[in-house]
């Protein structure tokens, strides 16, 4: 089946590959004479508009998978494609744009800039980007609306609660319309009353179609999650659907005729979409290399 080469986040490539699949993955840490398996042989797949919790107890690996999808960190075995893309094949190059673009990223420890106000924080992959400035201040704004933050855009983080703080980052993660949202403990610095702030702002976006894994060894978080994949000594040991968490979005289109559906835009450009396509317009076309924000301030 043919890629098109522009694509909108919520029509994904017809090819449907799912967003990711780890076939045989192992990391293994060696440090001197020891060598630790973090993670063994995981083989998972994850379909666009599944909300995934990944769980385990402490040192069972969830981490080491954290920083594996987040193209954070190479594996030792096995092949990790990305919407159908070869991970282990990427440039560094490669995964800095993909790390950018595709991937969003939310935090334990929220990692905002305390200097700069929340637009600003969650305009910065956009920058990364090489979107103009006009336009990254409407997305980010637009981005922290969605989640319920309109007041706040010009406040810095430290005049923010920590559940507004996380709120700001999962702005950041959305801005940029990636495929995948990766949370990692997103609530494991959070009051009950921000938690479920932050779990509701999950539900709305599962709700929305879009593809999110959730990092937590919290049993309640992961009980929001339509789908638990446990970890136990680096390897899956369980993988559940969860009949009690709120209902799947739509199921993705059939597949579609062997001819381009109606619907899909036609190809426009010979540039190598697929690190492209899950930025809005004009940016999704931008041809600008990934650079220093600090380059702008
Ligand atoms: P979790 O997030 O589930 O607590 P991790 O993925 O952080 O688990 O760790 C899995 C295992 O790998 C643990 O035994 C941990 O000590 C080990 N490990 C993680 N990172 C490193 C590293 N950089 N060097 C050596 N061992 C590591
Ligand atoms: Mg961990």
């Amino acid at each position: 089946m043919e890629a098109t080469t522009e694509i909108s986040p919520f029509t994904p490539p017809a090819a449907a590959a799912p967003v990711i699949s780890l076939d045989g993955i192992s990391k293994v840490y060696r440090t001197g004479p020891f060598e630790v398996r973090a993670v063994d042989d995981v083989t998972l797949r994850i379909e666009e508009g599944e909300y995934v919790a990944i769980s385990g107890p402490s040192g069972s690996g969830k981490s080491t998978v954290m920083h594996i999808l987040g193209c954070l960190d190479v594996v030792t075995g096995g092949t990790y494609r990305l919407a159908g893309d070869d991970v282990g094949a990427m440039t560094e190059q490669d995964l800095a744009v993909v790390r950018n673009r595709r991937i969003g990223f939310v935090f334990q420890q929220f990692n905002l800039l305390p200097s700069l106000s929340a637009w600003r924080n969650v305009e910065l992959p956009l920058v990364y980007a090489g979107m103009a400035r006009g336009q990254r201040r409407e997305l980010a704004v637009a981005a922290l609306e969605r989640v319920g933050l309109a007041d706040r855009i010009d406040h810095r983080p430290g005049e923010l609660s920590g559940g507004q703080q996380q709120r700001v980052a999962v702005a950041r993660a959305l801005v940029g319309e990636p495929s995948l949202i990766l949370a990692d403990e997103p609530t494991g610095n959070l009051d009950s009353v921000a938690t479920d702030d932050v779990l509701r702002l999950f539900d709305d976006l599962h709700a929305a179609g879009r593809t999110i894994v959730v990092i937590t060894h919290e049993a309640d978080v992961a009980a929001r999650a339509g789908r638990v994949v446990r970890m136990h000594d680096g390897h899956v040991v369980a993988d559940t659907r969860n009949p009690a968490a709120p209902v799947e979005p739509a199921a993705p289109p059939a597949p579609p005729p062997a001819s381009p559906a109606p619907t899909s835009p036609a190809p426009t450009s010979p540039a190598p979409a697929a690190l492209h396509w899950n930025l809005p317009s004009p940016a999704n076309r931008s041809t600008e290399p990934v650079q220093d924000p600090g380059a702008e301030r």
